[in-house]
């Protein structure tokens, strides 16, 4: 069966480098804390991976703090024991839902109909917040899962630093899609995963800067400088450093990406004009498309799509199974019944001109109410 796997935001396939720096690494049998020469060399594996990674997102080694994920990256930040953390309601899961089982006053930041925070709301809140600027955060995605639309990181982060207010940035989905300097932002922290740029399941990383004092979110025998104790996953952490390196070399290549999602949205525009591209006028990932199709339910057609080899999202989940309305589009004012009809592709280092138009004959064929065979 023909396929398209257009679903690089949930996950990317992984890269033949990171395939071969996991499998390289796996016959590494020291403990990385280990003195021997077995331990130093799977030492070597682990800062070779930190190096690549650190130059991937523009930061120096130390501040690379591996965690197993970016889902742990952001718990660790969010529940420090804040008095007082702004969000952009559009943060992802593993932002909200820490912050709601936390002591912290959350306060919600919203987005306008392009799907932008007003970097302002942060301002604001930060003169009239009466906590202590020190115990208080900002975190603000960089790049929207769902839309694929940029936030104003880099402004946010000096209304927070004018403020002495510790800032915050979810990085997973712009990296390797966007050049991100983690000195260049002037945020304080910045989460990352792996498998969102062709590296393996499991592994990601905050970086942290040097000054700055976070306590261990996982305690134990000291690895990682007493930041994030536990046995390094060597095997993961090279797998991460490789396909950080790989994605890095082919930033240069973003055009080419660029250029696969114009054809895709031409091609759904030619289908049907009435198709409605979220964010089209808004700066965002070239990467990804949020298409919504009058009267045609995601979840429907997600099922026929897939009957024919084709993977995307639903607007509407990014995490197993779960199907509810996407708070991402209901925070831009797409009521529930648009947001229910809105498709995400989302294409990368992989995807093919041949994968973009086997979608498009597919999509059209279902469009126009055509029967899709399996
Ligand atoms: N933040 C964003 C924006 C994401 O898209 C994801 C993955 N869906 C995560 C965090 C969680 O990353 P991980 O899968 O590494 O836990």
């Amino acid at each position: 069966m023909t396929t398209a796997y257009l679903d690089y935001n949930a996950t990317a396939p992984l890269r033949d480098e990171a395939r071969k720096a996991v499998v390289a690494a796996l016959d590494v049998t020291g403990n990385a804390s280990s003195v021997h020469q077995f331990g130093r060399t799977a030492r070597a594996v682990v800062e070779t991976a930190r190096e690549q990674v650190a130059a991937f997102v523009g930061a120096q080694p130390s501040e690379v703090i591996f965690t197993s994920g970016a889902t742990e990256a952001n718990n660790w930040v969010m529940r420090k024991g804040w008095s007082c953390v702004a969000r952009a309601e559009i943060e992802h899961d593993s932002v909200h839902a820490p912050l709601k089982a936390g002591a912290a006053e959350v306060v919600n930041v919203s987005v306008g109909s392009d799907g932008v925070v007003a970097a302002g709301d942060f301002a604001d809140w930060a003169l009239r917040t009466t906590h202590d600027a020190k115990t208080c955060a900002v975190t603000l995605q960089m790049a929207n899962n769902e839309t694929g639309v940029l936030q104003p990181v880099a402004d946010v982060a000096d209304f927070a630093h004018a403020h002495g207010i510790f800032m915050h940035t979810d990085a997973v989905q712009a990296v390797g899609r966007e050049r991100v300097n983690f000195a260049g932002l002037n945020v304080d922290a910045m989460s990352l995963s792996a498998h969102k740029i062709g590296g393996p399941k499991g592994i990601g990383a905050l970086i942290l800067r040097e000054s700055t004092a976070l306590p261990a979110f996982i305690s134990g025998g000291g690895q990682e400088r007493s930041r994030r104790s536990g046995t390094e996953n060597v095997a993961g952490i090279a797998g991460f450093g490789a396909a950080a390196a790989a994605a890095d070399r082919d930033l240069g290549a973003t055009v080419d990406i660029a250029a696969l999602r114009d054809r895709l949205e031409q091609g759904l525009k030619a289908c049907a004009p009435e198709i409605e591209i979220v964010g089209v006028e808004t700066p965002r990932l070239a990467n990804t498309t949020c298409f919504i199709a009058p009267g045609q339910r995601a979840e429907t057609a997600l099922i026929k799509l897939d009957l024919r080899g084709i993977a995307v999202s639903t607007g509407a989940a990014c995490s197993s199974g779960k199907v509810s309305a996407s708070r991402t589009l209901q925070a831009m004012g797409i009521e529930r019944q648009r947001a229910e009809c809105a498709i995400r592709v989302s294409i990368g280092h992989g995807t093919t001109k041949a994968e973009i138009d086997y979608f498009l004959s597919v999509w059209k064929a279902l469009y126009r109410g055509d029967k899709i065979a399996a």
